[in-house]
């Protein structure tokens, strides 16, 4: 039978049966709607507090500090929407932000700079960690949000929030952190961490798209993105999506509960990441340690990474770029452009992303199916040609 590896887990992960069959049962008892007056009604909005209670409980923060959103995407646009509508009422017009933000949060800025706001993009080293002293320099006493990424989604750097948070506090401004890669691979406690607001997606811990959450730190009132009826104490209208709800609860629980198991990811991402850059002319891109359990994002000189995939895909492995929100460009990513990988070696860069679904035996399978796919496609590569010359001419 046809081999099949999902590497592709930093886009989406595929449901655990745990998840389906709290959303099944949820969808066929539990369907009411958790604003009606009656049993049916009263139902729904016990197993919704319930789930509410669930996931505030993993992470560290009180339930009402928890509204539901339709996605990763929603829940950045709203915090650093709303958080800064509600700074400019102090003066405070200033966000800034990093240059490896994901679309979500790079977009909703661009958007804000259309409206008068000033952003500023702080750079990264190599590595892709961010530069604190460029960070706190940024900061003023005109700055409103600061938004950094706890984990960034292509080459999986991990930034230290929490001391980024103290940066954004010392100088009044408020802290947001799109943790949507991160959550399950961190041990998150929002009280610790400190942070005014966290977006976080269900379908990358294996519950389904169309489920987030945004975290906001009780007493900060931020202001709205979806007006609407009472829903989410009045901040985010729509009826509550409870199945998808109870399968974000249950999705979350489990991941946080795997955190210690993935030495087991890890030492398979570190495998990969030795195999692959034995290929000559080969790199990896992001931090060696600081970085995501199952990222792993390595370039190859002289190919392109879209001609790598489909010969992945062949072979029954789903890999991908980058970032699948921007799959459809053929700019090179961003966020490698960033860490100064010039842009013909950007475009050679591929991403395998691996959760606890992935075995040892999958890791051999693509050790032994990528490196003669970059031989093959090197063979047909007129810029491979010429590094062969140029190698013979120093031999
Ligand atoms: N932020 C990061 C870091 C992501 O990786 C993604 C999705 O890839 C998002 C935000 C958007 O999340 P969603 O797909 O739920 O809108």
């Amino acid at each position: 039978m046809a081999r099949f590896v999902y590497a592709d887990n930093a886009a989406t992960t595929a449901p655990l049966p745990e998840v389906i069959s709290a959303m099944t049962e949820c969808l066929e008892n539990t369907w009411g709607n958790p604003s009606s007056q009656h049993s049916k009604g009263y139902e729904a909005k016990a197993l919704l507090d319930e789930s509410r209670e669930r996931i505030a409980k993993v992470l560290g923060c009180c339930a009402n500090e928890i509204y539901f959103t339709s996605c990763g995407t929603e829940s950045d646009n709203w915090a650093i929407k709303g958080a800064a509508y509600r700074m400019k009422k102090k003066g405070r017009c200033h966000i800034v932000t990093t240059k490896i933000e994901h679309h979500a949060v790079l977009n909703t800025c661009a958007a804000l700079e259309d409206e008068g706001f000033e952003v500023t993009y702080v750079g990264t080293d190599s590595y892709g960690r961010v530069l604190l002293d460029e960070l706190e320099d940024a900061i003023t006493d005109k700055t409103g949000v600061v938004a950094v990424m706890y984990a960034n989604n292509e080459i999986g750097t991990i930034q230290p929030i929490k001391e980024i948070t103290e940066m954004a506090h010392a100088k009044g401004a408020l802290m947001f952190t799109d943790a949507v890669q991160a959550v399950g691979n961190v041990d998150i406690n929002l009280k610790e961490l400190g942070v005014d607001m966290l977006s976080l997606s269900g379908h990358k811990i294996h519950a389904p798209k169309g489920i987030g959450l945004l975290y906001i730190r009780r007493g900060l009132s931020i202001v709205n993105l979806i007006d609407g009826g009472g829903q989410e104490r009045r901040k985010r209208g729509g009826t509550e999506n409870l199945p998808y709800i109870v399968a974000l609860a249950t999705a979350l629980e489990i991941a946080t509960e795997r955190i210690p198991e993935l030495d087991r990811v890890r030492a398979m991402r570190d495998r990969l990441i030795e195999g692959l850059t034995k290929i000559p002319y080969s790199k990896l891109n992001g931090h060696p340690t600081e970085r995501l359990a199952g990222n792993v994002n390595v370039g190859f000189e002289c190919i392109e990474g879209e001609s790598i995939l489909m010969w992945l895909d062949m072979a029954g492995i789903c890999a991908s770029t980058g970032s699948a929100c921007s799959s459809a460009s053929l700019d090179p990513s961003h966020v490698l452009l960033a860490i100064g990988v010039p842009h013909e070696k950007a475009h050679g860069s591929i991403r395998l992303s691996l959760s606890h679904e992935n075995t040892e035996d999958d890791v051999d399978y693509i050790l032994e199916t990528l490196p003669p796919i970059v031989e093959r496609l090197r063979k047909m590569s007129p810029l491979w040609e010429e590094i062969e010359k140029r190698e013979q001419l120093t031999k």
